[in-house]
């Protein structure tokens, strides 16, 4: 059992509103302490954001459960003020270790000649990687907390970016493909999509092609906001990534603060959508689906729960959606776990594939070990 979390996988399937309440406690303290809401806002007045499946209503002077959305004299607003955003970039060569990678055309050649000029890895360039601050959950086993510390502590502001900026990097010669990722591209959103827009217009301008959008992500954005942002992935030859927490509602909230049952009933609607556009466009893939594998928490059940929905969906529109177990790496607020053991991996590849996933892969394989 994981301290941060105060309850078991057992009690959370089995007396979910006990053990709930628990794992609520122990969370709303120590976001106390970060100053950032203890849960997703909802009083009756406040300012509404439907970014997200968290529909937080701010109050007066308060913030989003992202920490990136305030009120500001009864407005919404981003706290780095509207048509900005909160970010850094890096270039990463390409191969990368993405979590698509195993499918990716910059590594893989799936959509040559389309959507990579070159059969084999580009080598000579680079992912433009975009690492955006805030994120509608509030995961125990984080591994890039900065981007909420950065919000708590103050320090957030030297991360302000212009869309123009960020367009003018992606429009690097040498990079061939965007990620925005984090913390979680979902706040950004809509700020994000008016860029890629530009970057692909502008991309197709100065014959710079492949210019790939793709979004790593909770998968719990509003449906209007991630049809958009799917729409630029497949036009661009781009991957929506969505890592999938946990299949048992009550997991689901306890590993990362988010109502379990809205949370999963969004991510149902936004993965059906996803599969319906994902018919135009065969490879590479559209969607790719990952899981970290927390020890003691997301075992080979959850998988299987995650797995028969996409296959589900595979069989109902004919499409690929491929899988990555990740192996679970001790951080953040959950370095009393063990890293995810070797059983624990081929239990849940095994689950993935009974359920009917065509490509299943096993990500972060060097910390698998014999720990329990
Ligand atoms: S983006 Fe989501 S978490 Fe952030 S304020 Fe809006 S609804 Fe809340
Ligand atoms: S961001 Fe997209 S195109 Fe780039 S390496 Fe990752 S999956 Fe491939
Ligand atoms: S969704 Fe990702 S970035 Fe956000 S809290 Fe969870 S692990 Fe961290």
């Amino acid at each position: 059992m994981a301290e941060a979390i105060g309850v078991c996988a057992d009690c959370l399937r089995r007396r979910p509103a006990e053990a709930l309440a628990v794992a609520r406690r122990k969370r709303s303290i120590y976001r106390e302490k970060l100053g950032l809401p203890p849960s997703p806002p909802r009083g009756t007045s406040g300012a509404p954001c439907k970014i997200c499946v968290n529909e937080c209503r701010i109050p007066p002077g308060g913030r989003g459960y992202c920490g990136i959305w305030v009120n500001r004299g009864g407005k919404l607003e981003p706290l780095q003020g509207h048509g900005r955003l909160l970010a850094y970039t890096y270039l990463d060569p390409h191969p990368t270790n993405c979590t698509a990678g195993y499918v990716c055309p910059a590594n893989t050649s799936r959509g040559y000649p389309r959507y990579t000029f070159t059969e084999g890895v580009e080598k000579g360039y680079y992912n433009l990687a975009v690492f955006l601050l805030g994120c509608p959950l509030d995961c125990h086993f984080c591994q890039n907390p900065e981007h909420k510390l950065a919000l708590a502590t103050g320090t957030w502001a030297r991360y302000i970016k212009s869309i123009d900026e960020l367009v003018e990097e992606a429009l690097n010669p040498r990079v061939t493909c965007i990620c925005y990722f984090g913390g979680d591209p979902t706040p950004h959103m809509p700020l994000l999509i008016q860029a890629s827009r530009k970057i692909i217009v502008e991309a197709e301008k100065r014959k710079q092609w492949p210019k790939r959008i793709c979004w790593e992500t909770d998968g719990l954005a509003s449906s209007p906001l991630m049809r958009e942002a799917a729409r630029l992935s497949l036009v661009s030859g781009g991957i929506v990534k969505i890592d999938w927490k946990a299949w048992t509602p009550s997991i689901y909230e306890a590993l990362t603060g988010a109502n379990g049952e809205k949370a999963l009933n969004r991510l149902k609607e936004n993965t059906e959508q996803l599969a319906r556009i994902a018919r135009e466009r065969p490879e590479p893939p559209l969607l790719v689906i990952s899981t970290l594998l927390v020890p003691g928490y997301v075992d080979a059940e959850e998988v299987r729960g995650i797995a028969s929905h996409v296959a589900s969906l595979m069989d109902k529109y004919r499409v690929n959606i491929p899988m990555v177990l990740l192996a679970f790496h001790p951080d953040f607020r959950m370095r009393d776990l063990p890293p995810t053991s070797k059983r624990h991996a081929l239990e849940a590849y095994r689950a993935a594939k009974e359920a009917g996933v065509k490509e299943v892969f096993i990500g972060n394989v060097w910390l698998l070990g014999d720990y329990y």
